[in-house]
């Protein structure tokens, strides 16, 4: 019998389960490039169900306790009084998400000796200290591209959101007014910008794709080039580092993941470096730009807009000066827990426990640390170095 330590955000101050706004949701069964969508024996929800929050339980109370299982699901993740450090010592496995990440630091892993899997129901596993982890023998595993597509749509949205102005126009309406002169005096069209992804990957490239029919000059930068056939298709133009790219453009969308050389990437300087006006929109995580920078940038104009769903800390502090800079779109951590995507990862959380339990392999493409090494998709996206996720610290 194992105990499993599920940390997921807490319930809608409203109650649970919501009123639904719809009655079921699309059935998606495979993503771009082939991979198939997770395949548990069984799902113990309906699709469409509010499953990331501690009452939807990932829908995964019945399957456990019918093995024999011990579920904790637990918000209160912060701090040694915590549920989650009170369970630590004997949980064999954590379950946590990137929208309230249980910071799995190298101090807590030396606390679990019992930990086997750390299990990201979502993905980016950059709240695990993954070196801590490899040498603790621990198998880090996430649902990979259970939510890219969703994320990559809600960047698409607030590309839009910022350079047509939008939520200051929707305030506006809100407050009683018809203030169009207010609402369109920075408001512009997207079409005939010069708009810069850093990182194809799934995200990226699924970015690009739903921006080229919007006639913009799309441009990108990723450690590795996209096929010729590609490029020509989407029309982009390469840039073989950062710096080439943010000069070149309008907007900048980012979705690298967090490791040392993306840490902080986004100072100052380089900020100062882009056309005066560009925006920027960060979806992949918010340790990547320097925080009272961006802020910063905001004020004098050099930015004129900046949005995004990822924090540092998460949750952030009240006070935290992303709340309140001028010409921000931000969101809370939603891009990727969308019902839709919640279907895919809580379905994808169950097939990977079901292959551990029944000591099977756990798909490549969901594994991140196994056998005391990076593997599958976290050989790819992460480097072992001491430094691999700094957002755990
Ligand atoms: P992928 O692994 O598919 O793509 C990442 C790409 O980044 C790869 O092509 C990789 O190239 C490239 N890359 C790595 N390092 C750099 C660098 N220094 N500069 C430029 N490019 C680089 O990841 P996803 O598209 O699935 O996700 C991207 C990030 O988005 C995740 O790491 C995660 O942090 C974030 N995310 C956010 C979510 C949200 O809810 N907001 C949800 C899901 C993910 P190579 O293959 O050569 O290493």
């Amino acid at each position: 019998m194992a105990k499993i330590l599920c940390v997921l955000y807490p319930d809608p101050v409203t109650g649970y389960p919501p009123v639904y706004a719809r009655d079921s949701i699309p059935s998606i069964t495979g993503y771009p490039g082939g991979q198939t969508v997770p395949d548990p024996d069984a799902l113990g929800f309906t699709p469409g169900q509010l499953l990331g929050c501690v009452s939807g339980e990932l829908g995964l109370r019945e399957y456990l306790e019918a093995a024999g299982h011990e579920l904790v699901v637990t918000s209160d993740k912060d701090g040694p009084d915590s549920e989650f450090e009170k369970h630590l010592p004997d949980a064999e496995v954590v379950i946590s998400q990137p929208f309230w990440p249980a910071y799995l630091s190298a101090e807590r892993i030396a606390k679990a000796p019992e930990l086997k899997l750390a299990l990201t129901a979502g993905i980016g596993s950059d709240h695990v200290d993954l070196d801590a982890a490899i040498k603790a023998g621990i198998t880090v595993a996430e649902v990979t591209y259970s939510n890219s597509i969703s994320v990559a749509e809600h960047a698409v949205m607030q590309i839009l959101a910022l350079v047509r102005n939008y939520l200051p126009s929707h305030q506006w309406v809100v407050d009683g007014g018809w203030n169009i002169a207010d609402c369109v005096e920075r408001a512009y069209d997207l079409e005939g910008f010069d708009v810069g992804i850093i990182a194809a990957g799934r995200i990226g490239q699924a970015v690009l794709r739903r921006l080229a029919p919007f006639d913009v000059n799309l441009h990108y930068f990723d450690t590795r080039r996209l096929p010729e056939e590609v490029e020509k298709e989407l029309n982009l133009t390469y840039h073989p580092d950062v710096q080439s790219l943010v000069s070149s453009v309008d907007v900048v969308d980012i979705h690298a993941p967090l490791h040392p050389q993306t840490y902080h990437l986004f100072d100052a300087n380089l900020i100062n470096s882009m056309r005066r006006g560009s925006y920027i929109v960060n979806t992949a995580r918010a340790e990547i730009t320097v925080r009272d920078d961006i802020v910063d940038a905001l004020r004098t104009g050099q930015l004129a807009g900046y949005a995004g769903d990822v924090w540092f800390p998460q949750p952030p502090a009240p006070d935290h000066p992303w709340r309140t800079m001028p010409h921000e779109a931000m969101t809370p951590h939603v891009s990727g827990s969308t019902l839709s995507a919640q279907a895919r990862y809580a379905a994808g959380t169950r097939e990977i426990l079901e292959d551990y339990f029944a000591s099977q392999p756990i798909r490549d493409e969901y594994l991140i640390v196994a056998g005391g090494a990076l593997a599958g998709t976290g050989a790819a996206s992460y480097t072992a170095d001491g430094k691999a996720s700094p957002g755990a610290e």
